[in-house]
């Protein structure tokens, strides 16, 4: 039988029933390699080595399981995992980008791919363009001959800017252009960005999806003859997921569906009381009525809006310093997406080594909060935030 609603997806799909053992739940492979028989030896031969259990770098049924899951989670063709999210996002670029290609990106863009595509790619031959990515014009006219592929965040960090999906995928489709989304902030929960016509879909598995912040993972889902071809990368590469880390990811994945509607309504929940406090000067959250692009966020986050809150805080980064240090069930860790709500300030973390004024032109102002809401209950977390926010000293 077909498994339709998330909630069934996320605890059976692609469950490995072990015929000789019968255990419910998926069992840790941990072993580096297979026994070989006549079966392998012709997949070796035919060089299809992805369809057979041979060595662990290159598959494994921990991980194959795991894959399935995600595969049906995001609605893809195939799904493929990784030791981390960079990996995932690294093979990825690299598989479809070669020397004197050129992508188009964003410059708010998570601070490890940030880097990896300024520094890295440029000398492997690489170039890119970084736009503003709600500029669809912007996007348009940075488009050249050699432009191999667009790579942008469905949601963005800090400043949670929604990307307009129907429209990138239609400019792509135009000009012949791969788009690769980093799905990390939404998750398949609030939306697919497959169903839009994206090619491939990369995580940091390391947040909601695992969602218990006790393991580094990535996976990439979409379109089969791309999987193929990050496959032989990731094989070359080395950046494979161990078994039990896949184990642990496939566990986290189970209660996915229950920890984001979670998720949603603690951050709409903060959210809205933290817009009516007074000592707040701006909050950015996708579910209010004050957020920018407010229409699109309707039209495409249909379930909800994630965990992630961000605001401002008004007497600026010290008076966010104490507010961070005041909370008590709340703490400060990078990060985010697991059960236990974690904060942080962009200007003394993920945007650190930027100055002032670059932090300022793209819209980090001071005194901005990250608050990742997890899922201890709402009452809580508020009543926290509000003895933190009244002890604050300055404003
Ligand atoms: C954390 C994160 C990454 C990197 O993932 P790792 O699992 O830490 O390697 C990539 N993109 C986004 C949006 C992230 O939040």
């Amino acid at each position: 039988m077909e498994y339709k609603g998330m909630s069934t997806i996320s605890v059976h799909s692609g469950e490995y029933i072990d015929e000789a053992v019968r255990a419910v739940v998926t069992p840790i492979f941990q072993s580096s390699t297979f026994l070989l028989s006549d079966k392998e030896y012709e997949r070796i031969l035919e060089g299809k080595t992805r369809q057979a259990n041979i060595y662990t770098r290159e598959g494994n049924p921990t991980r194959r399981a795991v894959e399935e899951k995600m595969k049906a989670l995001e609605r893809g063709e195939d799904a493929l995992s990784f030791s981390s999210g960079m990996a995932a996002i690294a093979a990825s670029l690299l598989s479809i980008l070669k020397k004197g290609d050129h992508l188009i990106s964003t410059f708010d863009l998570y601070g490890g791919s940030s880097v990896l595509i300024n520094r890295d790619l440029p000398s492997l031959g690489i170039e890119s363009t970084l736009v503003n990515s709600t500029d669809l014009e912007e996007i348009e006219s940075s488009i050249r001959p050699n432009t191999k592929l667009f790579f942008f965040e469905s949601l963005s960090n800090p400043l949670l800017k929604i990307l307009d999906l129907p429209k990138i995928v239609e400019i792509a489709r135009e000009h012949n252009l791969i788009t690769i989304i980093d799905n990390t902030f939404l998750t398949p929960y609030n939306l697919r960005p497959l169903e839009y016509g994206v090619d491939l879909v990369v995580h940091s598995a390391t947040k909601y999806l695992n969602g218990h912040s006790d393991i580094i993972a990535g996976v990439v889902v979409g379109k089969k003859f791309l999987i193929d071809r990050i496959w032989e990368k990731m094989v070359r590469f080395g950046g494979s997921m161990d078994p039990h880390q896949a184990f642990l990811l496939e566990r986290g994945l189970k209660t996915f569906s229950l920890r984001m509607q979670r998720h949603n309504e603690n951050g709409r929940r903060i959210a809205e009381y933290l817009e009516r406090h007074p000592r707040i000067k701006r909050v950015i959250y996708p579910g209010l009525d004050s957020y920018p692009q407010r229409k699109l966020a309707k039209h495409l986050l249909k379930k909800g809006c994630s965990g992630m809150v961000s605001f401002e805080i008004k007497g600026g980064d010290e008076a966010g310093l104490e507010f961070m240090k005041n909370l008590k069930i709340i703490r400060q860790a990078t990060s985010l997406g697991g059960v236990e709500s974690l904060v942080s300030m962009p200007f003394n973390t993920s945007h650190a080594d930027l100055s002032e004024e670059e932090r300022r032109r793209m819209g980090i102002n001071k005194g901005l909060v990250r608050l990742s809401c997890g899922i201890e209950d709402a009452e809580d977390l508020i009543e926290d935030i509000d003895q933190a926010l009244s002890r604050v000293s300055r404003w």
